[in-house]
């Protein structure tokens, strides 16, 4: 274990074992057969799997750190009790292994916002597309979303013997764990993008990448795997309807193994206390090329979304990954967005780990 682990990894190693608790207590309410399926609005639903999930994963995480603001999807009785077996205290050992990045050490209760989505794909989950379902726990820190969990409680689950369920978790700066990093094919372009929230300017959107193949699946955390698995190269949702909490974890992680996520001006979310929690800027998220993909998206189609609430800066100490390409910059190099690493004079010398990580096609600093 890193000795004296410090805040971020302690809530991210509290969040990895409680969403295999989260992740059991889905799959058993699957198992029971009662679905209890509440209509939260238009095309949006709650089941018992959901509810449940956020009570264990809100209130293990409230129980160990207690000074640290947390937000889930689900409004629930905050006078309920909670059953015993719900509460998870357990640190993941493996997630302690690893050495918290210079930049996240003295981060404090006040720096952290938890954005919680019990149960992501809820849909699919109810029309029984299993592995569409993720749990999702991000962490930002002054307004950044910098490490989270994505748990698919259905992994392998069409594959008997293999193991059931996997937890992909990780931080920028050090990388992501848990999933095979593979690159998308490169003679053609496959575009991911909401299956059961799609509307007329969702598909155009879509269609205007020019894509070879359109993979419509459910989640926000199920779509970035696909991306960080290679198996697609974007994400494109031009609609208002997602939230911060689908969008932390998947965002962190991704951008902890050198993709992209922003809205559809190119601009990172801020993840802080008291932002609007719907995503209205869109999303847009990719594994490379990001400004290539912006500049795709149309002007009528960029124009009707807002601009987003951009990320406080945080001072990542060179440490360079992706994300906040601007779109000013991705239209003057027609719609690329150039390599550009600005680390820091002292980071010149021992950047090499850390540049790794760094995509080749956007620049940032965060
Ligand atoms: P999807 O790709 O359709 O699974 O959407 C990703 C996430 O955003 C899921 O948590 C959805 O519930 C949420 N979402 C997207 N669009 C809407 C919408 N129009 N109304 C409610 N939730 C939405
Ligand atoms: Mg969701
Ligand atoms: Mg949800």
């Amino acid at each position: 274990m890193a000795s004296n682990p410090s805040l971020v990894m302690r809530i991210l190693s509290a969040s990895v074992a409680v969403s295999n608790r989260a992740s059991n207590i889905i799959r058993n309410v699957l198992t029971k057969g009662d679905l209890g399926i509440v209509e939260k609005g238009k095309n949006d639903l709650q089941t018992e799997a959901d509810r449940s999930a956020q009570r264990c994963i809100v209130a293990s995480l409230h129980k160990q750190f207690p000074n640290v603001a947390i937000f889930g999807e689900e409004q629930l009785d905050p006078q309920e009790t909670i059953p015993k077996d719900f509460i998870e205290l357990n640190f993941d050992e493996e997630v302690l292994k690893h050495t918290c990045p210079e930049y996240l050490k003295d981060t404090k209760d006040e720096d952290v916002v938890i954005w919680v989505d019990p149960l992501d794909g809820t849909a699919e989950f109810t029309q029984g597309f299993l592995d569409h379902v993720t749990v999702l726990i991000g962490i930002s820190v002054k307004g950044n979303a910098v490490a989270g969990v994505v748990h698919q409680p259905w992994f392998n689950f069409e594959k008997p013997g293999l193991p059931l369920g996997r937890c992909i978790w990780g931080v920028i700066g050090l990388g992501a764990f848990g999933f095979e990093r593979e690159t998308p094919p490169s003679n053609k372009v496959i575009v991911t993008t909401s299956r059961s929230h799609s509307d007329r300017m969702v598909t155009e959107a879509v269609e205007a990448c020019n894509p070879d193949e359109v993979v419509r699946v459910g989640g926000a955390g199920h779509k970035v795997l696909l991306l960080i698995e290679g198996k697609v190269h974007a994400y494109v949702f031009a609609s208002k309807g997602c939230k911060k909490w689908d969008t932390c974890a998947p965002e962190a992680i991704l951008h902890a193994v050198g993709g992209t996520l922003t809205d559809f001006h190119g601009i990172r979310m801020n993840y802080s206390a008291d932002v609007q929690r719907k995503n209205t800027g869109g999303v847009l998220a990719t594994v490379a090329d990001h400004g290539k993909f912006l500049g795709c998206i149309p002007e009528h189609i960029r124009d009707a979304m807002d601009k987003s609430s951009p990320a406080p800066e945080l001072d990542f100490k060179g440490i360079v990954v992706c994300g906040g390409a601007d779109l000013e910059k991705a239209k003057q190099n027609n719609g690329q967005v150039s390599a550009a690493k600005n680390p820091s004079p002292e980071e010149n010398a021992e950047s090499k780990s850390s540049s790794d990580k760094v995509p080749n096609d956007v620049n940032t600093k965060l």
